[in-house]
């Protein structure tokens, strides 16, 4: 595996694997490996003859009080976790050379970016299609893969690369969990103990909306509602949103049905973590 800091020789590396008719993988992450990043890569090493991974925490999708500065990193672990997953590049740039003094050009994908978590995340999704947009300009892949973890972020990178014609396939693969149902994520590594444990009420109120949906109580607001209060019972957690929208638009629906996407962002002792499930 080969470590790559710069964009031109990332460019450069990619230009002469393209000669040779390789077809190129691409996972986009911010690092600090778990299961549902591994399970991203395999895919990618399965489906292509090159798989490249990015590490970048991406400064202009967080919000001011976010937590970029302390978005855990553990470059060193995650070298040796991706060598062994059988990646080819690492790229990891940096964010001086990602956005010089002077960066200007923005990607938004309207309707789709100020929904969900974007209502509570202003700006977040405009930094997160910019950084896409701006690694797949550097990787030009063939593939790139994303969780249904980061369900709004999956359906909004679809709806850029159609509308822009971007000549690549965008893979969403499933959420990766742990045994009680909590989803992984680099976040929960803050979680203390305590907080560990409360953690997972927000799937169990996502399990119970779907269990409603299948016994046949299909309007939206009664399964929210039967939701929410799972949630509210939990002292140590903080709701910040729970919906149920269509998945190929993420508008709102009045009655769920097969398809439909239930979602929730909670606060759990101050840290931020998302679920869904798809009914
Ligand atoms: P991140 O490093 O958190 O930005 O995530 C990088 C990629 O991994 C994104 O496509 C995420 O959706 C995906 N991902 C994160 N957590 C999970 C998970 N638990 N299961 C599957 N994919 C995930």
């Amino acid at each position: 595996m080969r470590i790559v800091r710069k964009i031109p020789l990332m460019q450069g590396l990619i230009k002469s694997e393209k000669k040779q008719g390789k077809s190129i993988g691409f996972v986009p992450t911010m690092g600090y490996f778990h299961q549902g990043h591994f399970s991203l890569m395999a895919k990618a090493r399965k489906d292509c003859d090159i798989a490249v991974v990015s590490i970048f925490v991406n400064p202009i999708q967080f919000g001011a009080q976010e937590d970029c500065q302390r978005y855990p990193k553990d470059l060193v672990r995650d070298k040796n976790l991706a060598k062994k997953a059988g990646v080819d590049y690492l790229f990891v740039p940096q964010k001086e050379e990602m956005y010089p003094e002077g960066f200007a050009a923005y990607g938004e994908v309207k309707g789709y970016s100020e929904t969900l978590c974007g209502l509570y995340r202003p700006g977040h999704f405009r930094g997160v299609v910019t950084v896409l947009l701006k690694l797949f300009n550097i990787v030009q892949p063939d593939k790139v893969y994303f969780g249904w973890k980061d369900v709004q972020q999956l359906i909004i990178i679809k709806k850029m690369a159609a509308d822009l014609n971007i000549p690549l396939k965008v893979v969403g693969l499933p959420t990766i969990r742990e045994k009680d149902g909590l989803a992984l994520s680099s976040r929960n590594s803050y979680l203390s103990p305590e907080a560990r444990k409360s953690a997972t009420v927000l799937y169990q109120a996502l399990k119970r909306m779907k269990n409603l949906v299948n016994s046949g109580i299909i309007e939206a607001k009664k399964v929210l509602t039967e939701g929410k209060k799972i949630i509210n019972s939990e002292p140590s957690v903080k709701l910040q949103y729970l919906a149920a929208v269509q998945a190929e638009d993420l508008t709102p629906v009045k009655k769920i049905k097969p398809g439909t996407l239930i979602a929730g962002a909670v606060f759990v002792d101050g840290t931020r973590l998302i679920d869904n499930l798809i009914i």
